[in-house]
């Protein structure tokens, strides 16, 4: 090849032009998000957005001798349950109120009356709804019964403990994207040895396709980590790489607290605010640090209440529920570099304001207030 002139070349660009990721650099990020997540698994980086390895994962462990108990706390363990549905698996759906958590006791029920369950799937903390689950009792219940445990700790990693190690959780699925404050391009499942041998076990895993979580462990783990099995998504590679130095830098816990005083401060400052705005999860025990979900008053739509809230500031976290929730849930996104005083300040403040503008009485002082005693 000619070698390129230095005119054909108009501008370079950061995001351009990059040396290739070695396998050896993607290896160390894969080792760096192990020891986020404090375990001696196999950390596998997958090239998409979480819902890659949480559809590959199910996929490759569940099948047609498969009985699933399948944990729906919120809208993903919905998805989850029609994903082991079209696997095969027998699945028993446990369903709870999307404003409470699941408890341990229920996954014990559940277990006594369906002893054949070799498989839990489970959300740790829904952005969604707002509540979170206590894994580590579940995970108590569940490696006592002997079951695979499937765990989707997208919306709580950085935000709250997860450690799929101490936990017995087989299959731990993160995403960079809410509290890590990272792309949302790659996502990682850490699998345990248990998990391995059940999908080589399971003729209908997915094999040679993009899905498939096997052909990571034959061609790259196995390999002892020296050739990518494909060219690696390089810009979320990087970007992966620096949120996790970026938490290491301040800190795991400092960041985990961050998020529970935010959680902390959006519940207070909305229980002060007054106006009809209440927790949409009852027990704060239950409420996930990553994100707050708040009951909007009767007659006062959702939507319309985080419109008017924005258009005076349109950067921030503000976002309705989806789909049914629309009309009554409002989300309070304090995650990731949203995790401020500052940002649940300008949020309570916002919503403050347009309950206002609806001529809905409220008390934006005493909210002001309980959002810094609550983060004291
Ligand atoms: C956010 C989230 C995901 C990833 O979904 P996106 O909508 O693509 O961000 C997966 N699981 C849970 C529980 C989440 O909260």
């Amino acid at each position: 090849m000619e070698p390129v002139s230095e005119e054909s070349i108009a501008v370079t660009h950061p995001f351009l032009d990059l040396a290739p990721l070695s396998a050896a650099h993607f290896a160390s990020i894969e080792d760096r998000v192990a020891r986020l997540l404090a375990t001696e698994q196999d950390v596998v980086i997958m090239q998409g957005e979480a819902l890659l390895p949480l559809e590959g994962a199910i996929r490759a462990a569940a099948g047609p001798g498969t009985t699933a108990l399948n944990v729906i706390t919120g809208p993903y363990g919905q998805t989850f349950g029609n994903w082991l549905r079209d696997c095969g698996a027998t699945v028993i759906d446990l369903a709870v109120p999307f404003h409470t958590a699941v408890t341990a006791a229920r996954i014990r029920e559940a277990f006594a009356a369906h002893p054949e369950i070799d498989f839990v799937s489970l959300v740790h903390a829904e952005a969604a709804t707002g509540n979170t689950n206590p894994v580590a009792e579940i995970g108590a219940a569940v490696r006592e019964h002997g079951a695979l445990f499937y765990l989707d700790a997208v919306a709580s990693i950085g935000a709250e403990p997860v450690l799929p190690d101490a936990w017995g959780v087989d299959l731990c699925v993160i995403g960079a994207q809410k509290a890590m404050g990272g792309p949302a391009g790659v996502s990682a499942v850490s699998v345990s040895e248990r998990a391995w041998a059940r999908m080589a076990a399971n003729p209908a895993a997915p094999r040679r396709s993009y899905l498939s979580l096997l052909d990571w462990k034959e061609r790259w783990v196995d390999g002892g980590r020296k050739a990518l099995l494909h060219a690696p998504a390089q810009l979320e590679m990087l970007a992966l790489e620096a949120c996790v130095e970026r938490i290491e830098a301040e800190g795991l816990e400092a960041v985990m607290a961050r998020h529970a005083s935010a959680a902390a401060a959006t519940r207070a400052g909305a229980v002060a605010l007054g106006g009809g705005l209440e927790p949409y999860v009852h027990e704060a025990a239950d409420a996930a640090p990553v994100a707050t979900t708040l009951r909007t008053p009767a007659g006062i739509d959702a939507s319309e209440l985080v419109a008017k809230a924005l258009a005076s500031d349109p950067v921030l976290p503000l976002v309705a529920g989806g789909g049914a929730l629309a009309r009554e849930m409002v989300r309070v996104n304090h995650y990731g570099p949203g995790a401020t005083r500052g940002v649940v300040q300008s949020c309570l403040g916002a919503l403050g304001a347009a309950l206002a503008e609806f001529g809905v009485p409220v008390d934006l002082e005493g909210a002001r207030r309980a959002v810094a005693e609550a983060w004291a």
